[in-house]
C-alpha cells in the first residue's frame, strides 16, 4: 500500500530481511540457552506462534556449546546475541547459527571485532548491531542539545549516528551483510532515530521500541512507534519488546503488520464497539470468534475468509455486504448472514457453533 525504503538484502538463515522482503517477525528466548530442551520448546512455540526468527543470549562458553544442538533441532533460523566476548561470537559462528548480534561497543579492540567479521563473513551470515539510548557514546547526545536541538531531536541524531558509527566498524573490513537497530523506549525517538538512519544509509532496520513494558502499556507503546515507521516504509523486520511470554510479542508483532496493512489480516474481524441498542453479549462473542480464528492460524492454516463483522441491525446485511460472515445481534439472537444474504437466526449459543463450523470449514 505505501512505497517501502530501499534497503540491502541479507539473509537470516532462510529468512530474506531488507530489499523489499516482507517485514518479519522476531522474539527472543526467555529461557536458559543451555537447557536446550527448554530453549527448542519454547522456539517451537515461537514458531507456532508464526515468529519467522528468533533469538537467543549467548552470556558464556556453557551457552554457546548448546548451539549446535539448538540449530539442529530448531525449525526456525536463530541469531546468538552476544555482549563483552568476542570468542562467544566466534564460538556461534562455529556452532552454525544463522546470525550474530555483537555490540561493537563492548567486544573489545577494533582487532576484535574484525575477527568477528571475518568468521560472519567466511560462515555468509549477517551480523546484527545497534545503538541504544541507554548505551550510546559518552557526550554524543549531549553534543547534539549543545547545538540546540531538542531533547527528542537530539536522541535520535545521537542513536542514528551512534548507529552508523556501528555499522562502520564493519564496513572498513569489507564486511556489509549488517542490520541495525536504533532502540529507544520512547517511541517518538524510536521513530525519529529511524527515519534519520534510513535518510543516511541503505542498511536493514530491525525495529522496535525497547523495554516497551507489561503488555498493558507496551502494546501501546509498540504499536504507536512501530506504526509510524511503517507507515512511513521504515522497517525490514521487527521484534517487539514485552515482560511477558515471548509469544506474546510475536502475536503482536504479527497484528501490527496486518494493522500496518503488510500482512494479509485474513480474515478482519470487525466488531463494533456496542452501545445502548446492544442486546446480546457482543464481547463474549467477538472474543471467542478472535480466539477461535487465533487457534486456527496459529496452527499454521489458513482461513479462506476476508471479512467477519459483528454488529447488529445499525451495520447488518445491508452495510456490511461484503462480508464473508456476519453477526448482527438483536433481543439475544443473532442474525447471521453472507455477503449480504440472510442464513439463519439462531440464539448466542447456537450462534457461536454456526459460526465455528463456517470457520473451521474455510480452514485449510
Ligand atoms: Fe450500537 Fe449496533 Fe453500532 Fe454496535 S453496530 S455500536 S450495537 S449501533
Amino acid at each position: 500500500m505505501f512505497r517501502r525504503t530501499d534497503t540491502r538484502s541479507i539473509h537470516v538463515g532462510k529468512v530474506s530481511v531488507g530489499g523489499g522482503a516482507p517485514v518479519s517477525v522476531q522474539s527472543m528466548c526467555s529461557t536458559p540457552t543451555a537447557d536446550t530442551k527448554a530453549t527448542l520448546d519454547q522456539i517451537r512455540k515461537l514458531a507456532a506462534a508464526g515468529c519467522d526468527i528468533t533469538r537467543v543470549a549467548v552470556p558464556d562458553m556453557e551457552a554457546a556449546e548448546s548451539l549446535a544442538d539448538l540449530v539442529k533441532g530448531s525449525p526456525i533460523p536463530f541469531v546468538a546475541d552476544i555482549h563483552f566476548d568476542w570468542r562467544l561470537a566466534i564460538a556461534s559462528i562455529k556452532a552454525g547459527v544463522a546470525a550474530v548480534r555483537i555490540n561493537p561497543g563492548n567486544i573489545g579492540s577494533s582487532e576484535n571485532v574484525r575477527k568477528v567479521a571475518e568468521a560472519a563473513g567466511e560462515a555468509g551470515i549477517p551480523i546484527r548491531v545497534g545503538a541504544n539510548s541507554g548505551s550510546l557514546p559518552k557526550g554524543l547526545y549531549a553534543s547534539f542539545l549543545e547545538k540546540g536541538l531538542p531533547p527528542g531531536e537530539a536522541m535520535a541524531e545521537a542513536l542514528a549516528e551512534a548507529a552508523l558509527s556501528e555499522a562502520e566498524q564493519l564496513e572498513r573490513f569489507g564486511f556489509r551483510d549488517i542490520a541495525v537497530s536504533l532502540k529507544s523506549s520512547s517511541p517518538a525517538s524510536a521513530f525519529a532515530a529511524a527515519v534519520k538512519f534510513a535518510e543516511k544509509s541503505d542498511i536493514p532496520q530491525h525495529i522496535g521500541v525497547t523495554e516497551a513494558g507489561t503488555p498493558a502499556r507496551g502494546i501501546i507503546k509498540s504499536s504507536v512507534g512501530l506504526g509510524a515507521m511503517l507507515l512511513s516504509g521504515i522497517g525490514d523486520t521487527l521484534r517487539i519488546s514485552l515482560t511477558a511470554d515471548p509469544v506474546r510479542e510475536v502475536e503482536t508483532g504479527i497484528a501490527i503488520l496486518e494493522a500496518a496493512g503488510l500482512r494479509e489480516a485474513s480474515p478482519e474481524i470487525v466488531s463494533c464497539p456496542t452501545c445502548g441498542r446492544t442486546k446480546v453479549n457482543l464481547e463474549a462473542m467477538a472474543e471467542r470468534v478472535n480466539t477461535l480464528v487465533s487457534s486456527i492460524k496459529a496452527s499454521g492454516k489458513k482461513i479462506a475468509m476476508k471479512k467477519i463483522v459483528m454488529g447488529c441491525v445499525v451495520n447488518g446485511p445491508g452495510e456490511a455486504s461484503d462480508a464473508d460472515l456476519g453477526m448482527a445481534g438483536g433481543d439475544g439472537k443473532f442474525v447471521i448472514f453472507r455477503k449480504g444474504e440472510i442464513l439463519v437466526t439462531l440464539p448466542e449459543e447456537k450462534a457461536f457453533a454456526f459460526l465455528k463450523e463456517a470457520i473451521e470449514k474455510a480452514a485449510r
